[in-house]
């Protein structure tokens, strides 16, 4: 039998490449234009750093981790997310000691062991930004534009940035007690989960998409309600600085992010889809997390974005823009003689830059012209045995059908000249 590849994973072919070269390519123009730069961390790291920096009472750390013993016996995870390993680089690299902040993004695969049936991915790949080292709301504010304006310069439509602020540990502990008081009559109405939730994590029950945990927390306290003066005039100016960029926005006390190290400013950007919104980023603040990891107390945000999901937004909302050709001519040599001449001028052509083709499958000048056609080329440069015995290069205009020759000792320069006045 043939070997598969792994459940849950994809090739991604050519045709579909391009989209998400597109994708990419234009994600990276955004973080220049932003000033961040990029980092690259491994894709497997120690065990302990996922478990601290994700949390070991998430489900991404309980269920979804491919981890495994190396040969030395030591506990290796396959990255599930990019913001711990981008942390632990701060701390080891001592990214701390240079110019704060440091404003970096990253974009690559990420490993999730999930029911495949859901329509997620084992092998997924996000794009994500970190700010770290500025307490600033200027810099919740300038992280969600950045993403506002790459879904605007993608041509999405119907987004809506949702956000909250789920306060600091110091408000926050207040918000824990008047919850708490208010679920206590009614806990064992909630599901599972969030009866664990109740004593560990009670936040995280406003965020419970069971439609019971729902009415039982209807009209429950949120972090909003007791927000100390500090997260309040933070909170409060983020959202003056997104009304002044233009960003649609909303505020939503129910979104939460129920561990520790997370503080202040949580988001979602939520995209229109039929009758429905979802959402294809989400981010927020942790000034918590590089000390979690064993750093100095540092400040921090970002956020991440699975490309397979914006990529199927943009294929709903049909915005990608058409191909460019990628071929300027195609050298049609007739002959085992010409064969030799036209792949030594096919090389000098692709030494200048020229994009040339010749044929690999020894077919007729019929099918190559037509090769030719399909594949957009400019030029069509023909070069038979009659041509090689007069010296010459058939030069044929494949938008106008005009023919020309050109002297073959002429004809490299002729061609690179016509290139160059086309790009
Ligand atoms: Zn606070
Ligand atoms: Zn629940």
């Amino acid at each position: 039998m043939a070997i598969q590849r792994p459940k849950g994973t994809q090739d991604l072919l050519p045709g579909t490449v391009e989209q998400w070269q597109y994708l990419e390519e234009t994600i990276r123009k955004v973080c220049r234009d932003y000033g961040y730069e990029e980092i690259r961390t491994p894709i497997f790291e120690a065990t302990e750093l996922f478990q601290r920096g994700v949390g070991q009472t998430t489900d991404i750390v309980k269920k979804e981790m491919y981890t495994f013993l190396d040969k030395g016996d030591r506990s290796m995870t396959l990255r599930p997310e990019g913001t711990a390993s981008v942390c632990r680089a701060y701390v080891e690299d001592k990214l701390y000691g240079q110019s704060q902040p440091v404003k970096l993004y990253y974009s690559g695969p990420m490993f999730r062991y999930e029911r495949p049936q859901s329509g997620r991915f084992r092998q997924f790949h996000q794009f994500g930004v970190e700010v770290l080292g500025a307490d600033q709301p200027i810099v919740d504010a300038e992280v969600i534009c950045l993403v506002w304006d790459l879904y605007q310069r993608l041509g999405l439509k119907g987004l809506e940035v949702h956000l909250n602020s789920v306060g600091c540990p110091t408000c926050r502990a207040a918000h824990r007690e008047q919850l708490q008081r208010f679920l206590t009559t009614r806990k064992s109405e909630l599901c599972q989960d969030c009866q664990e939730r109740y004593e560990r994590n009670p936040l995280r029950i406003l965020d419970c998409k069971n439609p019971n945990c729902q009415a039982v927390t209807e009209g429950a306290p949120t972090t909003l309600d007791t927000l100390c003066d500090d997260c309040r005039s933070h909170f409060e100016k983020v959202l003056s600085l997104l009304s002044g960029a233009g960003v649609a926005y909303r505020v939503d006390p129910r979104l939460v992010r129920g561990l520790d190290y997370y503080t202040k400013t949580a988001f979602e950007v939520m995209v229109e889809e039929i009758g429905a919104q979802s959402a294809i980023c989400g981010g927020g603040r942790y000034d918590g997390l590089v000390e979690e990891i064993g750093g100095p107390a540092t400040p921090g945000i970002g956020f991440a974005m699975g490309l397979e999901r914006v990529l199927a937004a943009l294929q709903v909302q049909g915005k990608f823009p058409d191909p460019k050709p990628k071929l300027f001519a195609m050298l049609i040599a007739l002959g085992d003689k010409a064969q030799n001449e036209g792949f030594t001028m096919m090389n000098a052509l692709r030494g200048k830059g020229v994009p040339v083709r010749m044929d690999l499958l020894g077919r007729s000048l019929k099918a190559q012209l037509k090769a030719a056609n399909r594949e957009g080329a400019e030029f069509a440069l023909i070069l038979g045995e009659e041509e090689l015995e007069r010296q010459v290069l058939l030069l044929r205009d494949l938008n106008s059908g005009e023919q020309t020759e050109v002297p073959l000792s002429k004809a490299i320069e002729v061609i690179y000249m016509k290139h160059r006045r086309g790009v």
